[in-house]
């Protein structure tokens, strides 16, 4: 059983060092009388909250990696022998588990059995999963949308940002995405339908650029990157807006973020800024799926995805989050289905 060993805590940027690839015996059967269930795993999510679980920190809402144990994330699997009946060999279930061949599932509540139909089985990781639930529960529960209103989206091409941006525009919004290359701004312009897009590397002067696609101001930041970007939106926000605190992708150390100096527009400008986290939401998880599914079929929207090839590619993909690497959702195939 190949698997992706977590080697030790990090505050900062992960590094592929922080992982090794290790091959241990498993016997491909779940034990009688253990209730668990053994599954291949054919699909694995990198996610960029998975860096949470690198440091030693205990007080958050995920416990972190064991040292020497393989790291754990969302994936897409197959049963192949079950101790438990709601589980059968052959069932295709989406569910948290270990970034290895085959693993041995003794936790079920967060697995969904998945109904193969014309969608293909990854997007479960993410136009379907997590980081889709979390641009629906973001988008429509935390920035109150409405028709005409002004969105700015950052790492707009990302898992959850290509999904924000479409759904804004689905609600009628106008819609400005900011992402790390030529590539990236091109995609959400001429295949993501975003109104306009730019490329924040290029832009220094994040304020001017703001300014520039926002002259009459922003009344949605959906932010998933925090720092210089959230600083130069707070200038640049309408009255009554709000800013959808999702994540924090630009940090680099956990130990010394960079500050936010720009707070007294939130008195101001009257905005709201919250933070939140997706699972407070599940219970909007059937409606997401149908939301989603609908207008992905009927081809109002798309999803990119970028797929690495074997669990040898795990490390590099995951690192590459926090560089920008990947274009679309990062998702590592582990087998053929
Ligand atoms: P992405 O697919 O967007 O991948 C991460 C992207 O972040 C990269 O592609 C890169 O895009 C961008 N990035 C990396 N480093 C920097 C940097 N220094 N400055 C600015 N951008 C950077 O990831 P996800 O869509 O899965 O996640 C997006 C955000 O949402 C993350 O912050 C994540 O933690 C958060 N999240 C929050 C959840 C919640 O419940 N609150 C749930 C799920 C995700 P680029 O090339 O454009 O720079």
């Amino acid at each position: 059983n190949k698997q992706v060993i977590f080697k030790g805590y990090t505050e900062n940027v992960p590094e592929e060092s922080d992982m090794e690839l290790k091959v241990s015996k498993i016997k491909l059967e779940a034990p009688k009388g253990s209730g668990a269930f053994l599954v291949k795993n054919l699909y694995l999510s990198c996610d960029p909250y998975m860096r949470g679980r690198m440091r030693d920190f205990r007080d958050s809402y995920i416990p972190p990696f064991v040292p020497g144990q393989p790291l754990e994330g969302f994936g897409v699997s197959k049963v192949i022998d079950s101790d438990n009946p709601a589980f059968k060999p052959g069932d295709l279930v989406s569910l948290i588990t270990g970034w290895e061949e085959y693993s041995l599932i003794h936790r079920t509540e967060q697995c969904r059995k998945i109904d193969p139909d014309e969608i293909p089985l990854s997007y479960h990781l993410g136009l379907l999963g997590m980081a889709g639930f979390t641009s629906y529960a973001g988008f429509f529960e935390v920035c109150s949308p409405k028709k005409g209103e002004f969105v700015f989206v950052s790492a707009a091409s990302g898992a959850v940002g290509q999904l924000v941006g479409q759904l804004a525009k689905l609600h009628g919004c106008y819609v400005v995405g900011s992402a790390g290359t030529s590539q990236k701004v091109d995609l959400l312009k001429n295949k993501l339908g975003f109104d306009e897009a730019f490329n924040y590397k290029e832009e220094p002067d994040f304020d001017a650029a703001l300014k520039r696609y926002f002259p009459q101001g922003i009344d949605i930041y959906f932010d998933n990157v925090g720092g210089d970007m959230l600083d130069a939106a707070l200038l640049n926000m309408r009255i009554h807006g709000r800013i959808a605190v999702c994540g924090v992708v630009s940090q680099q150390s956990f130990t010394k973020p960079q500050g936010i100096f720009n707070w007294f527009n939130l008195i101001t400008k009257r905005i709201r800024m919250q933070g939140f986290l997706q699972h407070d939401y599940l219970h909007l998880y059937p409606r997401f799926l149908e939301y989603v599914i609908t207008n992905y079929k009927q081809g109002k929207i798309v999803y990119i995805e970028d797929m690495n090839e074997g669990l040898d590619s795990a490390p590099a993909a995951f690192v590459g989050l926090f560089s920008g690497k990947n274009v679309g959702k990062q998702v590592i195939r582990v087998a053929h289905e």
